[in-house]
């Protein structure tokens, strides 16, 4: 995935991070975050467990769904109700203050695009590229 890097800023240590937005509507995807870090894990709408699962694209996964998911690469866990991280001292990033860079460095800005203020809506954030694909604890991971 190649997707222009964007800089937000920290509202706990005031430190910068990567990060660039999803849209998962469209690409059919659902997405989760790591309960601890700031890796997301993007799962495909269309793969096998996802269809046997029911997952639901366009946002973030269901309760449901999180046993389905392997453990974060940090050994914490794909959550429901989890929401981003800070790469460097793992506060959690709020959607309306992130509300101050993501719409400064969106395009579509200017053309009366507003972010959607939460964390589990069409959009989902990569912070430093760090995410896992298809996490299926059943499938070969991409
Ligand atoms: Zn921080
Ligand atoms: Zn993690």
């Amino acid at each position: 995935m190649t997707r222009e890097r964007e800089i937000g800023i920290c509202e706990h240590c005031g430190k910068e991070f990567g990060y660039y937005l999803i849209h998962n509507g469209f690409n059919d995807s659902a997405y989760a975050y790591c309960d601890s870090c700031s890796y997301s894990a993007l799962l495909d709408y269309l793969s096998t467990t996802a269809q046997r699962v029911h997952l639901q694209p366009c946002e973030r996964i269901s309760e449901d769904v999180e046993r389905f998911l392997k453990p974060c690469v940090c050994g914490g866990s794909f959550r429901a109700d989890a929401t981003p991280r800070c790469p460097h001292c793992r506060g959690l990033i709020s959607p309306i203050l992130a509300a101050t860079y993501i719409e400064r460095n969106a395009a579509g800005t200017a053309g009366g695009w507003r972010w959607q203020r939460n964390w589990d809506d069409d959009y989902s954030i990569v912070i430093e590229n760090l995410y896992v694909s298809n996490w299926w604890k059943d499938e070969q991971s991409n």
